[in-house]
């Protein structure tokens, strides 16, 4: 029997996806890592601590703050940053008994890293450079544990500019947007990118012993097509990796490029209410149907972003498999349906020791607001806020009232015991579930209203009945220990 040459030829490839196994989205799971051994605190309580804090305070008072105020026995350490400035005087949510206002921090690292670690990667020279020798690590988790308190490393890499001047070489991995300028955020296709973050985590694992107890890690990122839903004009990322990644997958990167640009177009248009015909769901479903490769290049980006996390948490589970490792969940899982159906729960049942969901309840009003306005400038402009508010309840599952009494109300601490609920159900007792309790959270200034809704005590017990009510394992107090400024 013989073939000719473009049977032989598929069939080969046939053959070779077979022995290579499902590929991602596919329906077999990769077999469980054994996490027999990990050690989980019980009633887990934590609250995250930024670098300057420790400054501004001193360790000890913030420790006894805490943990006799909060009855804190985790402590979330900021030992990355992406930059920050320290609380304005007149900024959104005044903390008069703590905290100091003033000057920008950049961002960068807030402990001492052997450069072994990052060998395979033009990233090598991180450390923020405001607080000299000033190291998180050394100088707090002995004070910690010496109270019986738990130090886990707050390892979060969300993009900011600040970082492009702090860190030499930063700029070199950031995403590409379809017109092919650079844009702030790194790309997670990028190798160096990758050896970066994975050289932080064994940097925390190798480099300490018993002084780390925990990771959590962090990146409020998103693809190119929820970006575009919620008014970012510059999808990404089109750099030479992503493109050769896509044509391994078959996608076509002109073809995705097309589609994206005809996308910012349609948005635009919306943005300035001009629509020939009128109807923008409509031309945006005709679009998605047109170009199917913007969905393929959203896919390929949230699979990267994933892939990553996956990667650094079977790297974790290999290095000291009894330290906790987990994960923050940003607010927009409950918030944006499309981001929702790409962040799955119960793909995360083999890929994380623990979840801290963002279910800001007070924040949440403000910034639901501004995510629906968003929508109703993109997707769904057919509608004003007041009309699209019904059906986006009905969609996500909770109700929080009329959009025009959002800022004022917040959204109910039934919110929180619903999306804990979610979570708790869909990780099928794999992972620990830990929602974030709003205590006077920011929204953006440039998002801030005067009337928005503040924090009373009595909304934290309901949030934390809520959570627990629901089944959480624990929670973090949200969302610092001293707020930023947001002006980065
Ligand atoms: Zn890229």
């Amino acid at each position: 029997m013989f073939f000719d040459r473009r049977t032989f030829v598929r069939l080969c490839s046939a053959f070779a996806a077979v022995a290579a196994g499902p590929a991602r989205g596919q329906t077999k799971p990769a077999p469980p890592i054994s996490r027999g051994a990990v050690k989980n605190r019980k009633n887990f309580v934590a609250i995250q601590v930024r670098g300057y804090a420790w400054i501004d305070e001193g360790v000890e008072p913030i420790l006894d703050n805490i943990q006799k105020k909060g009855n804190v026995n985790t402590i979330w350490a900021y030992t990355f940053g992406y930059g920050e400035t320290r609380l304005q005087k007149n900024g959104p949510i005044p903390l008069p008994d703590h905290g100091k206002s003033g000057d920008t921090v950049t961002g960068g690292a807030f402990y001492a890293y052997d450069p072994k670690y990052f060998h395979n990667t033009i990233l090598k020279d991180f450390r923020c450079p405001d607080y000299g020798d000033f190291n998180v690590i050394e100088q707090v988790a002995p004070k910690a544990k010496a109270r019986g308190m738990s130090f886990f490393t707050w390892d979060l890499n969300n993009a900011g500019a600040i970082l492009n001047r702090v860190i030499p070489n930063y700029a070199e991995v950031a995403e590409v947007d379809v017109y092919g300028r650079r844009t702030i955020a790194p790309c997670f296709n990028h190798p160096d990118y990758q050896a970066f973050l994975s050289g932080k985590v064994e940097s925390l694992l190798l480099g300490y012993g018993s002084e780390v107890d925990g990771i959590a890690w962090g990146s409020e990122r998103m693809g190119p097509l929820d970006n575009i839903v919620q008014g970012l004009r510059t999808p990404a990322c089109f750099c030479g990796f992503c493109q050769q990644k896509a044509r391994e997958q078959g996608i076509s990167v002109a073809r995705a490029q097309a589609g994206y640009r005809a996308l910012v177009e349609l948005f635009q248009a919306a943005h300035d209410n001009q629509r020939p015909d009128g109807r923008y769901f409509v031309s945006f479903w005709r679009l998605l149907l047109r170009y199917p490769e913007i969905l393929s290049w959203e896919t390929l980006w949230t699979d990267s972003f994933q892939s990553v996390q996956e990667q650094l948490y079977g790297m974790a589970k290999a290095i000291a498999p009894e330290k906790p490792f987990g994960f923050h969940i940003m607010q927009s899982m409950t918030f944006n349906p499309f981001y929702r159906a790409e962040e799955d729960y119960t793909r995360r049942r083999n890929g994380a020791d623990f979840l801290k969901l963002a279910t800001y309840n007070n924040a949440g009003g403000p910034r639901l607001a501004v995510y629906m306005e968003e929508l109703c400038n993109s997707v769904f402009h057919d509608m004003t806020p007041q009309e699209f508010a019904p059906w986006f309840y009905k969609v996500m599952g909770y109700d929080a009232g009329p959009y025009e009494g959002l800022r004022a109300s917040g959204l109910p601490a039934s919110y929180v015991g619903e999306e804990t609920r979610r979570a708790v159900e869909q990780v099928a007792g794999e992972v620990q579930i830990y929602p974030g309790i709003d205590i006077n959270v920011p929204v953006l200034n440039r998002d801030a209203h005067p009337g928005d809704k503040k924090t009373s005590p009595d909304d934290v017990r309901q949030a934390i009945h809520a959570a627990f009510g629901a089944g959480a394992n624990g929670v973090v107090l949200s969302r610092e220990y001293v707020e930023c400024g947001w002006r980065i």
